[in-house]
């Protein structure tokens, strides 16, 4: 079976600096790395590193083609990301040595995914694929709504949350993942308990605390616990979990056995330091024997 994956590619630029700079500053950066990044990035290469088909659906500029290269030598078939006139979405960010950052989000292309080219990228999309985006692109609706009438299974990782971003995707969804934090947003904004929602599985992420499952069909909650690791680096962990979850979900494996293979590649993302890039794969995972 094939995921389908609308998302954000950006390039994350890491300045190293001695103090995150005020109003007015000019600032010298000691060092820059250069990586892949972007919830629909991240979550893609999680999806393929877990051994699943990945379409990525997407955008980038000309100063993108990198990107869409790294992403195809992850195992991500690129071929439905467009290049567009707009300069690709990147993350500027500082981190002082305190360890502390700022980030500057440029959407970019990921916000000018060419509508008309959603149909020739789900053409063979079909009832058992998965149709999964976040929101930091364009065009989600319009897509879920075609990979709904296909018969595709419809998840929705609500980051960056926006509550009328997330209130129009409620009714394709069938799996939502979010954090904590959003898990609140949400229940704020709707007035509705998660399990109330009109989605079949929510799935909430708790940082160390681990994972909630809330099967509203048999209106159950069960809880994943974190795997006790030293935390390096916690960026991506929610995107490694997700692009884990739906890839084990895509595999035919029972929603616990997905959540805990998620919650592994989580707990081994979080000991390293960057995004898209050191995402483990599924022998790094067997190797760390983790859980
Ligand atoms: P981010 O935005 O940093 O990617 P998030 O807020 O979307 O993260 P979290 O809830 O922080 O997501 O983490 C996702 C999952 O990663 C958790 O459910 C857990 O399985 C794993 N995880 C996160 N932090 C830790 C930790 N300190 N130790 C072990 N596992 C962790």
């Amino acid at each position: 079976m094939t995921i389908y994956n609308l998302g954000s590619v950006n390039a994350d630029l890491v300045y190293r600096v001695p103090h995150l700079p005020g109003p007015g500053e000019t600032l010298g950066a000691a060092s820059l790395t250069h990586g892949l990044g972007g919830k629909g990035a991240n979550m893609s290469v999680a999806a393929a590193r877990a051994a699943a088909r990945v379409v990525h659906i997407g955008a980038v500029g000309a100063d993108g083609a990198w990107m869409v290269e790294r992403l195809l030598e992850y195992g991500v078939d690129t071929r439905n990301i467009a290049t567009v006139s707009e300069t690709s979405g990147h993350a500027i960010i500082a981190v002082d040595d305190a360890g502390e950052n700022l980030i500057l989000i440029h959407g970019g292309a990921n916000r000018a995914v060419p509508e008309a080219a959603l149909d020739a990228a789900l053409a063979d999309a079909g009832p058992g694929d998965t149709f999964l985006t976040q929101n930091e692109t364009n065009a989600q609706v319009a897509a879920a709504r075609r990979a709904k009438a296909r018969g595709c299974r419809i998840a929705y990782a609500a980051a960056p949350f926006d509550a009328a971003a997330v209130t129009e995707m409620l009714p394709f969804i069938d799996l939502l993942v979010l954090n904590a934090v959003e898990a609140e947003q949400l229940v704020a904004a709707t007035g509705k308990d998660l399990g109330s929602l009109g989605v079949d599985d929510v799935v909430v992420t708790r940082g160390g605390e681990g994972a909630r499952w809330i099967d509203a069909r048999g209106g159950e909650v069960t809880d994943v616990p974190a795997l006790p690791v030293s935390a390096v680096d916690t960026t991506g962990a929610g995107d490694t979990f997700t692009g884990y979850l739906v890839a084990g979900l895509d595999r035919g494996m029972p929603m616990r056995q997905a959540l805990n293979l998620a919650s592994r590649a989580a707990a081994l993302m979080v000991t390293r330091s960057g995004t898209a890039d050191v995402i483990p794969d599924l022998k790094e995972i067997e190797e760390s024997r983790l859980g």
